[in-house]
């Protein structure tokens, strides 16, 4: 069963940032990077739990409908002989949905809309602001197929799927899947829909397009920026800034082919809009890295192997209007380092061994990896003094403490990952801080996943690694 994971930041620790900043940039000066005390906010949590038996959700749900396999399949469920002439058939929908999507790839707004406006203009005035969404978007491919159908009589529900690849963004063509509810009010008259929502389950919806009017689309050779009006202005003034941060953590990468060719970011300062984009469901966060499916092989059905293609990513950007760019880029290019080996990370079934320290210290190192020790700082004081209040560990970070809800163990959690990174980096080399990690992430469902990367990459076992790493942080932090 699929396991798709977020991985997001805390807004309470986003707080926390504002103020370290405050005191820390104040205080330290020119001398050092205000920005490098992010760390303490960064609670950055993946909802296994959560999203994973949403998934079965969905699963059993599929269950319960018809699937469309071919031309001619006919759900057994959705026409009868008493009301033969407004029944709804699996046809009757797929040519509905047909022409919907050649309306898309014809830029027929009119046609696009047609089946929405008779009786529910809000549908319609919807269904046109997301054609005029999709238009600003470069997509490689876009159309819409229908994978389920079930009801009875003049009602049917359909699961439909929105075929697309984001040009640049994804490597292969992903899914956002749709409920239909559609109805024939008269016989033999045209099919309305009048209900559409996202289909259970379904991780990629409500995405940008559907969630706001008027999007704003900055298209950069790594990064697609989409924005509501309360940060377009952000996301025009930052537009190269977060082109960089791609380029950053790209250029850095050495595990070689098969990681996310760019990024699609949303931005937006709406709490409630950020909290509902992509049916996340980590309401503390202010950033979000979500996994999203590949079509299948029929452009039809989801790929449940376990793998994500690719991802979007949404910040909220209120925390960081008023911070200086290297703040808003340490956040960027940390779900960017999340986005980029997303597709490596087998969520084909639960993590086997306590791995979080692994997936977010990569993306705390990643996004820091610039920096010195000796420069960072740390909840507004340097990595010395922070170290000094909390004893050094005598063990790697286990997910509970990285996902813990108190955000001062979280804090730490997160301050121990980046470090055992660092320490890889430095005794190793960076290179083999990626081959460790791509590693992990291939084998995550495994039992001793971090035990045979510690093996076959740096030739160690985890006790003499965490040796090595206390001792190094004794001498080094
Ligand atoms: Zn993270």
């Amino acid at each position: 069963m699929a396991r798709p994971t977020r991985v997001a930041w805390t807004a309470s620790g986003a707080l926390v940032v504002v103020g370290a900043v405050a005191i820390g940039g104040l205080a330290a000066g020119a001398a050092r990077h205000t920005g490098h005390d992010a760390p303490a906010g960064k609670a950055l949590v993946r909802s296994h739990e959560t999203s994973g038996s949403a998934e079965r959700g969905g699963q059993n749900s599929r269950d319960t409908s018809t699937p469309i396999k071919g031309s001619g399949s006919r759900p057994d469920s959705v026409s009868s002989a008493s009301t033969a002439d407004v029944s709804i058939s699996a046809d009757d929908i797929k040519a509905f949905v047909a022409a919907h999507s050649a309306a898309l790839k014809s830029k027929n707004r009119a046609a696009f809309i047609a089946g929405f406006d008779t009786k529910h203009p809000d549908l319609a005035l919807h269904e046109g602001q997301l054609f005029d969404n999709l238009r600003k978007i470069p997509l490689t491919t876009a159309s819409y197929s229908v994978s389920t159908v079930s009801g009875s009589g003049a009602t049917a529900t359909a699961v439909v799927t929105f075929v697309h690849q984001i040009t640049g963004v994804d490597s292969v063509p992903v899914v956002e899947r749709y409920k239909w509810t559609v109805q024939r009010t008269a016989a033999n008259g045209p099919l309305e829909v009048v209900a559409v929502s996202g289909a259970p389950a379904e991780h990629n919806y409500p995405a940008p397009w559907d969630a706001v009017a008027g999007l704003t689309v900055l298209t950069k050779p790594k990064v697609v920026i989409m924005a509501d009006d309360s940060s377009a202005a952000f996301a025009k003034s930052h537009a190269s800034a977060l082109e960089s941060d791609a380029e950053y953590d790209l250029s850095h990468w050495t595990g070689g082919p098969g990681t996310a060719p760019g990024f699609a970011v949303f931005l937006t300062a709406d709490r409630a809009r950020y909290e509902g984009i992509y049916s996340q469901d980590r309401a503390e966060s202010v950033g979000v890295t979500v996994p999203i499916a590949a079509a299948g092989n029929t452009g039809n059905i989801e790929n449940t192997s376990g793998f994500y293609p690719s991802s979007r990513i949404a910040v909220d950007t209120t925390q960081y209007k008023n911070l200086a760019t290297v703040d808003a880029d340490i956040v960027f290019k940390h779900e960017m380092a999340h986005a980029m080996i997303g597709p490596f990370d087998d969520q084909s079934a639960a993590s086997g061994q306590n791995h979080l320290w692994v997936v977010e210290g990569f993306a705390e190192w990643e996004s820091q990896r610039m920096y010195s020790t000796a420069d960072l700082l740390y909840n507004g004081v340097s990595l010395h003094a922070y170290l000094a209040k909390h004893s050094i560990p005598t063990a790697l970070p286990t997910d509970s403490q990285v996902y813990s809800a108190n955000a001062d163990v979280s804090g730490l959690g997160y301050f121990y990952s980046h470090m055992a990174m660092r320490y890889i980096a430095a005794k190793y080399s960076p290179a083999k801080v990626d081959q460790f990690v791509l590693y992990v992430y291939k084998h995550a469902t495994g039992s001793t996943c971090v035990d045979d990367a510690m093996k076959n990459v740096l030739a160690t076992t985890t006790v003499q690694f965490t040796q090595g790493f206390e001792k190094w942080l004794r001498s080094s932090v």
